[in-house]
């Protein structure tokens, strides 16, 4: 069985050899009105619709749980087919929506501070998988509008390059869910090779995990360091090329008596010059068993202070659902979550 929520708008197309309009329905179905099967796509004969059920399904991951924050923030965990489980986040903004998806479960890239990383890695998600992430919410919380989508879940999307690629373009088409392009971001560690052609490939928005000025600091905290050097790294950036008052997001997790010094503060302005970029700084979130730990509140000011006095402007991220380990770096898809 081929599951639709797997195809994009192209090989739904090509179902359909002679009437290709079908295809656009049937995504439409699929996408736009995320119908949950075959049977509820009226404007299909009952007959295609039959013969199309023979090969073809609506499958969603199984919904495992949700956890409430205090703050208002949900951690959603679904169990996949094979019994992985991944989680998506939903976040309370004033009058909308922020929802953070996965794109692996699991990761390879064993960033220091991230609770992902212990799980190691798994497998990459499918193109159904990431997007149902997204589809099951809007569902089940009709009165939510959902408006941003971040790529800052389980997983490093640009090493899951293609499918990412392809959930974006489902996600902002005009017939399927209809999200803005401007309103995904994808966040990366630094897969230079995928950083390099992710706009032409999506136009969304990108943030990049820099976490450290050096490449000593850099190598401590992110192995994947080693592949790609701060130097090469900054380089690709430069040459990133957004249009024109779009920005790229620099994000810079604190963690105490490691990367949180003034020193540091100056250092990153100076390697991030000449670049369109604002900084997005995170206070690391502890988990259990990591022997970071959380910067001072006078230094993440005091970090703060140092780069406001830079052209880039910057702001702390505000922490949330850091009671169910579901704020950044927090999300390692517990499996003791039956039910
Ligand atoms: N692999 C991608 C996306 C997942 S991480 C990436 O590296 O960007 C999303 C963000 O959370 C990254 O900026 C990462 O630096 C940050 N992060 C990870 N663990 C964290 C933790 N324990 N506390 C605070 N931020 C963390």
């Amino acid at each position: 069985m081929i599951n639709l929520l797997d195809l994009d708008k192209q090989q739904m197309k090509a179902m359909f050899p002679d009437r290709p309009y079908r295809g656009s329905q049937v995504f439409s179905w699929v996408f736009g009105k995320a119908v949950p099967s075959i049977g509820d796509m009226t404007n299909l004969s009952k007959a295609l619709r039959e013969e199309l059920s023979k090969e073809y399904t609506i499958s969603y991951p199984e919904r495992l749980k949700v956890q409430v924050s205090n703050d208002g923030t949900e951690k959603h965990a679904y169990r996949l087919h094979d019994g992985l489980v991944i989680e998506s986040v939903l976040m309370p903004e004033k009058s909308h929506w922020s929802l953070c998806v996965s794109s692996q479960a699991g990761c390879a890239m064993g960033c220091a501070f991230c609770y992902t990383a212990t799980m190691g890695f798994h497998r990459n998600l499918e193109v159904s998988e990431i997007v149902s992430q997204v589809l099951h919410l809007q569902r089940a919380y009709p009165d939510r509008q959902i408006r941003n989508i971040v790529f800052m879940g389980m997983g490093e999307p640009l090493l899951n390059y293609g499918n990412v690629v392809k959930a974006i373009g489902i996600l902002t088409d005009p017939e399927g869910p209809q999200f803005s392009k401007r309103r995904i971001t994808v966040s990366t560690c630094g897969i230079v090779p995928g950083l390099k052609t992710l706009h032409q490939d999506t136009e969304a928005a990108l943030a990049v995990s820099l976490n450290a000025p050096t490449d000593e600091v850099r190598q401590r905290l992110m192995p994947v360091t080693k592949k790609y050097p701060l130097a090469v790294l900054m380089d690709a950036l430069r040459s990133f090329g957004l249009p024109n008052r779009r920005r790229v997001t620099i994000e810079y997790v604190l963690v105490r008596g490691v990367n949180d010094s003034i020193r540091d503060a100056r250092e990153l302005i100076r390697i991030l010059h000449g670049l369109k970029v604002k900084v997005n700084l995170i206070p690391f979130n502890p988990w259990p068993g990591c022997a970071l730990e959380a910067p001072d509140p006078g230094a993440v000011s005091a970090f703060e202070d140092v780069l406001k006095d830079s052209p880039y402007a910057v702001m702390v991220r505000k922490e949330k659902g850091r009671d169910i380990l579901a704020a950044c770096g927090q999300l390692a898809g517990s499996t003791d979550s039956g039910g």
